[in-house]
C-alpha cells in the first residue's frame, strides 16, 4: 500500500482573485497614501501639526504596531514605562467625532473618537498638549454610555 498520503494541494490562483477596488489609503482612514499621511510623522521627518493629526497618527501607529512612535508622542508626565501591544488586536477603523482647540494657535486640545477593532470599539476623548512645540498625548476619558 502506498504510504504517500499527501495529495497535491489545490491552490487558489492569485490571478483569479480580483484586485482591491481602491488602493488602500492611510490606516487612519484618510484617502492619502500612508507615506503621505501618518507615515511622515512616524518616520520623524515631520511633526503632526495639530491634535487631530497626532491622534490619527497614533491610531495608525497602533495599527502598524509602532510602539516607539506611541511612546515618543506620549506626554512625559503620563507616559508608561513600556508599552506592549496585543498582537491579536485587529483595528478596523477610526472615526473622529469631535475636536476642540488643538490647532497651531493652541497649546492644548481634545479629540473625541471611536476606534473600532474586531469585536468592539473604543470611544475616547483624548487630551493633547504641546511640549516644546510638539503635540503629545496626555490622557483620555471615556464618555459614558458610549462605544
Ligand atoms: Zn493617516
Amino acid at each position: 500500500m502506498a504510504r504517500r498520503t499527501a495529495r497535491p494541494r489545490q491552490r487558489a490562483s492569485a490571478a483569479a482573485r480580483p484586485p482591491p477596488a481602491v488602493p488602500a489609503g492611510c490606516p487612519c482612514g484618510l484617502p492619502a497614501a500612508y507615506e503621505a499621511c501618518c507615515g511622515r510623522y512616524h518616520a520623524g521627518t515631520e511633526a503632526a501639526p495639530g491634535a487631530e493629526a497626532l491622534m490619527r497618527s497614533r491610531y495608525s501607529a497602533f495599527v502598524r504596531g509602532d510602539v516607539g512612535y506611541l511612546l515618543r508622542t506620549w506626554h512625559p508626565r503620563t507616559r508608561p514605562e513600556r508599552l506592549e501591544l496585543d498582537p491579536g488586536m485587529r483595528w478596523t477603523g477610526l472615526e473622529i467625532l469631535g475636536t476642540a482647540d488643538g490647532s497651531a494657535f493652541h497649546t492644548t486640545g481634545t479629540v473625541e473618537f471611536r476606534a473600532s477593532y474586531r469585536g468592539g470599539a473604543l470611544h475616547e476623548r483624548s487630551r493633547f498638549e504641546r511640549v516644546a512645540g510638539a503635540w503629545v498625548y496626555v490622557d483620555g476619558e471615556f464618555p459614558e454610555g458610549s462605544a
